[in-house]
C-alpha cells in the first residue's frame, strides 16, 4: 500500500478502467450475433485493433473432440510489413473504433481472405506434448509466453516457421472449466515486446471469448436439431417450406433458377402391411441416406411429410435435373437393402412453373401424381 502515491493510484485506476471498458465494447460486440464465424471475426478484429489489445497478428484454433486436435480456423494480420503499416496508419488517422472495424468488413475483407488465413485455415494440430506450444496450450489450459531463447526451445518448428513465429503468446480459450480453443497473438511487425500486462488482458478476454463460441456453437446446434426430422436426420418440413422461400427470393434477385423435385416412395402401404411399421421407418432412413448420397452438396434434401421427400436443386435447369432425377430413382431401385421399394419422381422448376412456393409444389405434385398414373418408379415434369 505505502507504494501507492496519489498519481500512482490514480494512473492504475485509469488503466483498470480503461482495461473493463475495452473488455465491455468486445463483450457488446460479441453479443451483437450468435453466428460463429462472426464471432471469432470479432475475436480476431479485437485482438489486433488498436483500440482493441493492438497486437499485429491474431490466429485462432478450435479444439475437435473426436480427433483430439486443434484445427485452425481463422487468422488476421497484413501478410506483410507493408500491409501492416498502410492498414494501421489508416486506422490511426481515421480513429476508426473497433465497432467500426467490425462493420466495415467489406473494407478489410482481405484480411480474412489473407495468405496468413488460409495457412490457418489448413493447420490440424494434434493435442500432444511433441506438437509444440499450441497443442501444450490446450492441455495445459494456461498462457504460454515465448519471448526468451529458453522459451523459444519450446516451439514446434514446423509450425513456427510455417507462420513465421517469433516471439508470441498463447492463450487457451475456454467455456466453463473446458478448454475449447487456442488464441495465438504476436507483434511480427513492430516487434514491440509482449508483456506480462498485455498477457494478463488477453487471458481475461480469452475467457470472454470462450464463452461467446460456446454459446454460437450450441446455437448453431439447436438450430440445425430444431429443423430436423428425428427419424431421418434431413431437413423437416417446416424448414424446407422456409428454405424453398429463400431460395425463390434469392433466384428472383440474381436471376438465376432452380428446380424442385417432389419423391414418393411407390407403394410403401403394401410395404408396411408385409413387414411392419417398424421396417417401414428402416426404409425410410435408408432411403434418406440413398437420397443425400446421390443428390450434390448445394441440394437442400428434405422429408416433406409421411414417406414424401422435397429435393431443391439450386442452379439447375430442367434438363439437367432430369438426369439428377434419374440417378436418384436408380440408386433406390439398385440398392440391395432396398428390397424391391422404388420411388416415383415430379419435377417443377423456377421461373418457368411459377413464381410462388404454392405453384411450384402444386406443379412438383401434379407431375408426380401423373408419374403414378403412368405406372410408378418414374419422373414426370
Ligand atoms: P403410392 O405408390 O400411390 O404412393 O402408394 P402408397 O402406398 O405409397 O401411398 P399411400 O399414400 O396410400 O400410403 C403411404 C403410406 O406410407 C402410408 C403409411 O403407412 C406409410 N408411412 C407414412 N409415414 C410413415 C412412417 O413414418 N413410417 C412408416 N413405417 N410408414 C409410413
Ligand atoms: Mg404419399
Ligand atoms: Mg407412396
Amino acid at each position: 500500500m505505502e507504494n501507492i502515491n496519489g498519481k500512482n493510484f490514480q494512473e492504475e485506476l485509469d488503466k483498470a478502467r480503461s482495461e473493463l471498458e475495452m473488455l465491455y465494447d468486445i463483450g457488446n460486440a460479441m453479443r451483437t450475433t450468435l453466428n460463429l464465424e462472426e464471432i471469432l471475426y470479432i475475436i480476431l478484429t479485437a485482438a489486433t485493433s488498436h483500440t482493441g489489445l493492438s497486437f499485429n497478428r491474431a490466429m485462432l484454433f478450435l479444439v475437435h473432440k473426436k480427433e483430439n486436435r486443434l484445427e485452425g480456423k481463422m487468422g488476421i494480420g497484413p501478410d506483410s510489413a507493408e500491409d501492416a503499416s498502410k492498414i494501421w496508419t489508416h486506422i490511426e488517422k481515421n480513429k476508426i473504433g473497433l465497432e467500426e472495424l467490425i462493420g466495415i468488413e467489406t473494407q478489410f475483407d482481405n484480411l480474412k481472405k489473407s495468405r496468413l488465413n488460409q495457412t490457418i485455415k489448413s493447420m490440424k494440430i494434434p493435442i500432444r506434448e511433441d506438437s509444440g506450444v499450441i497443442a501444450m496450450t490446450a492441455l495445459e489450459g494456461m498462457p504460454f509466453i515465448i519471448n526468451s531463447l529458453e522459451a523459444k526451445k519450446k516451439v514446434n518448428n514446423e509450425y513456427s516457421s510455417l507462420l513465421d513465429l517469433d516471439e508470441f503468446v498463447t492463450v487457451p480459450l475456454k467455456a466453463k472449466d473446458k478448454v475449447i480453443g487456442v488464441l495465438l497473438a504476436d507483434n511480427r511487425f513492430n516487434q514491440k515486446p509482449i508483456t506480462t500486462d498485455a498477457v494478463r488482458i488477453l487471458t481475461m478476454f480469452a475467457n470472454q471469448a470462450g464463452l461467446a463460441i460456446e454459446n454460437s456453437r450450441l446455437y448453431e446446434q439447436t438450430v440445425v436439431l430444431s429443423n430436423s426430422d428425428s427419424l431421418t436426420g434431413l431437413w423437416n418440413h417446416g424448414y424446407f417450406q422456409y428454405l424453398l422461400g429463400e431460395e425463390i427470393r434469392r433466384s428472383s434477385l440474381v436471376k438465376s433458377y432452380f428446380t424442385l423435385l417432389m419423391i414418393d416412395i411407390d407403394d410403401f402401404k403394401n410395404f408396411n402391411d408385409s413387414y411392419g411399421h417398424q421396417a417401414g421407418d428402416s426404409i425410410l432412413k435408408d432411403i434418406s441416406r440413398i437420397f443425400k448420397d446421390a443428390s450434390r452438396k448445394i441440394d437442400i434434401v428434405a422429408r416433406y411429410g409421411g414417406e414424401e421427400f422435397g429435393v431443391i436443386l439450386p442452379i439447375t435447369k430442367k434438363e439437367e435435373a432430369l438426369i439428377l432425377a434419374e440417378r436418384i430413382r436408380k440408386a433406390v431401385e439398385t440398392n440391395q437393402d432396398m428390397k424391391n421399394i422404388t420411388v416415383s419422381i415430379g419435377l417443377a422448376s423456377f421461373p418457368e412453373d411459377g413464381p410462388k412456393k404454392e405453384d411450384l409444389i402444386s406443379k412438383a405434385d401434379k407431375a408426380l401424381y401423373e408419374a403414378k398414373k403412368l405406372g410408378k418408379n418414374r419422373i414426370c415434369s
